[in-house]
């Protein structure tokens, strides 16, 4: 039985370097061909056109699609056109985009006709009972639990099965060598060494298919795993896609094995995990052993006590958190947390002083979120829709869209949406767009490291760098005005940005220009593309702008403010500048301010010379910048473990200040 296995994604714009390893399929197949033996001949895709292509000289009697919010609706091209051609195949769907709601159910099935059944909860065992039952003659009386299907207009299903807390009996894909022609091709590798969240988030649909357990896979399978990776992968980037990575304690001896093969091979640079949410001296093991192959995230969602109530999400303390963001700091570690708005129960205010906050502990990288309504999540039901008024619009999801040629010389066209909260009974839209500026700024500012070293200085004089970025928002007119131009194009796009419907949204790249548009990355991620614009169009304005709100707080000395400003600017220079220009010269003993000392500081008048450089990293992203093609910048900077704060010029000796003078890696 040939049977071909998809998790497709959208390869038009992007690389194999920013794809990941095709796991979810990997599973099915190491499980089906440990069941089946050599009845199956099983093969797996990642590209569109390469599934297209082989369809069309060697047609399957099975294809099975992952879904994902990433790719539905190129699942449903490609399975319209599947259905067409292979009007005998079995076509099967499974993922975690797959609503448990019946009547959600019902409607996903209406409209992806080309199915014969849904996998739901997970798919090794159902789906390889499945093929048991196609082979055997395909009686609806012998199916598999956890299928679902329609029929005469109405939704059937079998019975869902049990589940244990320990996954037996699926093999590895990666030791069995099912994925190793992704690995050759430089795919970024995915471990999975358990599934599900005990927590019960309710916008969340991670733990879903596992009902809040946490299944394990063997742990010496999952090690040999990291080994075998190691050995064969070119990757910079690795992913751990466990969501609560540290949750048990072999989880170190997981981290300590990917230390080797960074040790042994060079590779991976970066390792992504998502730490645990409570076991916090774990994390800062982990932390410690992964050092700078990872930026542990600690996310909180939001800081308000009614807010977490109503998502059913408990943060470890503020105390507990502060005290690891100083842990973490001392052992060399950048801090990531992330915030989601507008949540049940969220104000503009409540948002707006959980970032001052999180500034305030420390985080080196606040990633505000807007949110987004996921199958299978709490939030998405009716009744939690009804109860906080949430009114929602449609948007991009930037860079998943292509045209994927046909052998029989047509193309299929889609591209990928999503569902975002817009307004609830406790945030309107306008304060929204309001925040997306404000967003904006925390991210060009303080994430990617713009307005940092001059940030920190007022927070030594107790000044919230969120405060200064909200002034800077009131006050587009400071100096000579030209942020108002910027401002005005950045809210143009933010709000070009929405549908209010499916349709709509549908109607607009049905265009055939509009589509073209998308294809040539005209609509980049906002953060990603006004990022750009202003470090190459408004860098001298927003200079101005930023210095002119520090010394009308009249928080910091002059004599101190003024060097630091000289520093923090030139360190990102416009991006047609290709090194630092002349020597910025700071007081000697710059070193000696900190928090404690800030009140009696007394800059030296030694003056000392200091002069930034141009790193491999600036050159390579300028060169990415300046070559205009079809690759979406947002997705080659996530998955190439590339940063725009690469565009700093650093300086080469270390000048102390809260590691804000940093020295050249
Ligand atoms: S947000 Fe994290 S902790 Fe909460 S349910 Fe999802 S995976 Fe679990």
């Amino acid at each position: 039985m040939r049977i071909y296995l998809a998790d497709l994604a959208h390869t038009h714009s992007v690389g194999d370097a920013s794809l990941t390893v095709p796991l979810s399929i990997g599973y099915l197949k190491a499980y089906a061909v440990a069941d089946h033996g050599d009845a199956v001949d099983i093969s797996l895709f990642k590209h569109p056109e390469r599934l297209l292509a082989r369809v069309a000289v060697a047609p399957p009697q099975v294809v099975g699609l992952a879904n994902y919010g990433w790719n539905a609706n190129l699942n449903l091209a490609v399975g319209r056109h599947l259905r067409q051609t292979l009007p005998e195949a079995l076509i099967v769907a499974g993922g975690p985009n797959i609503d448990p709601d019946p009547a959600r159910q019902l409607a996903f099935l209406q409209r992806h006709d080309y199915l014969d059944f849904l996998v739901v909860d997970g798919g090794e065992e159902p789906f390889s009972e499945l093929l048991h039952w196609r082979r055997d003659g395909g009686e609806r009386r012998s199916l598999p639990a956890n299928l679902v299907w329609r029929e005469d207009g109405q939704l059937r299903e079998t019975a869902p099965r049990p589940l244990g807390k320990v996954i037996e009996g699926v093999p590895s894909p990666y030791l069995g060598g099912y994925l190793d022609e992704f690995l050759a091709a430089g795919l970024v590798p995915m471990l999975e060494t358990n599934r599900g969240c005990p927590f019960r988030c309710t916008f969340c649909a991670w733990g879903m298919a596992s009902k809040d357990l946490v299944r394990r896979f063997d742990l010496e399978t999952a090690l040999a795993e990291v080994r075998y990776i190691g050995a064969r992968s070119t990757a910079s980037n690795w992913l751990v896609c466990d969501a609560n990575f540290g949750i048990l304690k072999r989880d170190v001896a997981i981290a300590r094995e990917i230390r080797k093969v960074r040790k042994t091979y060079g590779r991976p640079h970066k390792c992504h995990v998502w730490l645990a949410k409570n076991v916090t001296e774990r994390n800062l093991e982990i932390g410690k052993i992964l050092g700078d192959m990872t930026v542990p995230v600690m996310a909180v969602q939001s800081l308000d006590d009614e807010v977490l109530a109503k998502i059913k999400r408990g943060n470890i303390s503020t105390e507990t958190y502060v005290e690891y963001q100083k842990k973490f700091h001392a052992i060399g570690s950048k801090t990531y947390s992330d915030l989601i708005v507008p949540l049940p129960g969220e104000t503009l205010a409540s948002h707006v002083e959980a970032i001052r906050r999180l500034a305030d502990f420390g985080v080196d990288i606040i990633q505000n979120h807007n949110m987004r309504l996921l199958s299978g999540a709490e939030t998405n039901s009716t009744e939690t829709r009804d109860t906080f008024g949430f009114r929602t619009r449609y948007r991009l999801i930037h860079g998943d869209a292509g045209a994927y040629r046909r052998p029989d010389g047509g193309e299929l066209r889609c591209f990928e949406y999503e569902e975002s909260l817009r307004e609830t009974t406790t945030m309107s839209e306008a304060e929204m767009f309001h925040l997306r500026k404000l967003h904006f700024l925390v991210d060009f500012c303080w994430n990617i490291d713009v307005y940092k070293p001059l940030l920190k200085l007022l927070q030594l004089y107790g000044v919230n760098p969120i405060d200064v970025l909200q002034e800077l928002l009131a006050e587009p007119l400071v100096g000579d005005g030209r942020l108002a131009a910027f401002w005005a194009h950045f809210d143009r796009l933010s709000r070009e940005e929405w549908f209010d419907g499916e349709q709509a949204i549908l109607d607009y790249f049905a265009d055939k220009a509009n589509f073209e548009r998308l294809l040539n990355q005209e609509f980049e991620k906002l953060n990603v593309m006004f990022s750009v614009i202003a470090l190459r169009d408004y860098k001298p304005d927003f200079d101005r702008s930023l210095l002119a709100i520090a010394s009308a707080t009249g928080k910091v000395p002059e004599a101190v403010l003024r060097p630091v400003a000289d520093y923090c600017f030139a360190a990102f220079p416009p991006l047609s500048q290709s090194d630092g220009s002349d020597a910025v010269e700071i007081p000697d003993n710059l070193s000696e301010l900190t928090a404690e000392t800030a009140a009696s500081f007394q800059p030296s008048t030694k003056l000392h010379k200091v002069r930034l450089t141009e790193q491999a990293g600036r050159r390579r992203l300028r060169e990415i910048l300046a070559a205009p093609g079809r690759m979406t910048l947002s997705k080659v900077l996530n998955t190439q473990d590339i940063s725009l704060s690469e565009l700093r010029l650093v300086v080469q000796q270390d000048l102390g200040f809260d590691g804000q003078f940093r020295r050249a890696s």
